[in-house]
C-alpha cells in the first residue's frame, strides 16, 4: 500500500513537472522550429507552445498585451527586431554562463537581452554563363556602372536588406553608402519584386546576372524536393563578397526572453537547449544556416561553399541603424 501511495505521490509530481511551459512569439515559421521544440519537450517535459506571426505584429501585440501578456520569449529571423523589443523595453536580461560561452560576443546583446541563435550569410549569386567570378568583388562594386540593368534584389521593406544597408552605413557612414544606394538602384534590371528564391529564379531565368540573397535559400534551393527548384538553383554560383573588404555581412535569428514572462527558468533552459549542439546541428543541417556555435560543423552544402571571412560587426548596431537605412533606401530609390 505504502508503495502504492508513493508511485502515486511520484506520478503526482511528475504531472506537475509535465505542467511546466514556454510560450513563444514567433516571427520563425513554426515549421521551421517545431522539431526543435519537440525534442526539447521530449528532453524536459516541458511543454511548448508557439503562437507565428509577422515580427512587427508580435512587436505590437506585445506592446499591447504589456505585463498580461501570456509571452515568455519572442524569436526573430532578423536582428534588427530583436533590438526594437529591446528599445521598446519589453526585454529583460538574462545573465547565462552557457549562452556567455557559446554565443560570439558580435552576436548577441551587450545588455544581454537578446541572443543570436542561428548564422546567416547575405551573398552575391551569379549566372556563370554571363558573370566572370573575378569581376565580382564586395557589396560596394555592385553600384558600379558595369552592372547597369543586371542586379535582381528583392524590396527595401525586407529586413534583410535593411540590415545590409545598416551594416553598410556602420562600416561606411551614411554619405558613401547613399552614394552606394544610388548606384545599386540604377543597375536593377528590374524593380524589386519577390523573395529571395524569385531573385535566383529570375537569374536562372536570364532576367537579371546578380543578385543578393541569404546563403540558406540557394542551400534550401540545391536540396529541394522540387526538380525546378533544383535546376535553377544550378545554374546559379555563390560569391562571398567583400573578402577584401569588411567580409560576408552577417545576421542572426535569435531570442530574447520578455520581461512579461511567467516561466522565465524554462525559458532559459529553452534559450539554452537552442545552442546546444542537437538544435544546432539541426540549424544546419535541415535550415542550412550556420552554427550560432563557432566550434560546430556545419551541413555538407555549407562546407562545399568552403571558409569565408565574415564581417565581424556588432550586430547590435544594425539595430541602431535600421531607422538611417530605411530612410536611406527610401531617398535613393529603393522600391
Ligand atoms: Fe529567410
Amino acid at each position: 500500500m505504502t508503495k502504492y501511495i508513493s508511485l502515486l505521490i511520484f506520478l503526482f509530481t511528475l504531472q506537475s513537472v509535465n505542467a511546466a511551459e514556454v510560450n513563444i512569439y514567433s516571427a520563425r515559421k513554426e515549421a521551421l522550429i517545431k522539431p526543435l521544440l519537440d525534442q526539447f519537450h521530449k528532453e524536459t517535459g516541458i511543454a511548448v507552445n508557439i503562437v507565428t506571426g509577422k515580427a512587427d505584429t508580435l512587436l505590437k501585440r506585445l506592446e499591447a498585451e504589456n505585463k498580461n501578456s501570456p509571452a515568455d520569449m519572442l524569436l526573430t529571423v532578423d536582428v534588427a527586431r530583436l533590438v526594437r523589443a529591446k528599445e521598446k523595453a519589453l526585454l529583460q536580461e538574462i545573465d547565462s554562463k552557457l549562452l556567455n560561452e557559446i554565443i560570439p560576443k558580435n552576436y548577441r546583446d551587450d545588455d544581454k537581452q537578446w541572443f543570436g541563435l542561428s548564422l546567416r550569410s547575405r551573398v552575391i549569386v551569379y549566372a556563370p554563363d554571363r558573370v566572370n567570378k573575378n569581376d565580382l568583388s564586395s557589396y560596394m562594386d555592385l553600384a558600379n556602372k558595369e552592372w547597369i540593368n543586371r542586379i535582381c534584389v528583392r524590396s527595401s521593406s525586407n529586413v534583410y536588406n535593411q540590415s545590409l544597408v545598416a551594416a553598410m552605413i556602420a562600416n561606411y557612414g551614411l554619405l558613401k553608402t547613399e552614394r552606394w544606394g544610388r548606384g545599386l538602384v540604377n543597375n536593377f534590371a528590374r524593380p524589386p519584386k519577390g523573395g529571395d528564391r524569385d531573385q535566383i529564379k529570375a537569374i536562372a531565368a536570364g532576367v537579371c546576372d546578380v543578385g543578393l540573397v541569404n546563403n540558406y535559400y540557394l542551400a534550401g534551393m540545391l536540396e529541394s524536393s522540387q526538380k525546378s527548384d533544383v535546376v535553377a538553383a544550378k545554374k546559379i554560383r555563390l560569391f562571398w563578397p567583400g573578402q577584401n573588404a569588411h567580409g560576408v555581412h552577417m545576421n542572426v535569428s535569435g531570442a530574447g526572453i520578455l520581461k512579461s514572462a511567467k516561466n522565465k527558468k524554462e525559458a532559459i533552459q529553452l534559450l539554452e537547449f537552442l545552442v546546444g549542439d542537437y538544435a544546432q546541428k539541426w540549424y544546419a543541417d535541415i535550415n542550412y544556416e550556420y552554427s550560432i556555435n563557432p566550434k560546430l560543423k556545419n551541413s555538407s552544402v555549407l562546407k562545399s561553399w568552403g571558409k569565408f571571412k565574415a564581417d565581424d560587426l556588432n550586430l547590435n548596431l544594425l539595430g541602431k541603424y535600421n531607422t538611417d537605412a530605411l530612410m536611406l533606401m527610401d531617398r535613393v530609390g529603393w522600391k
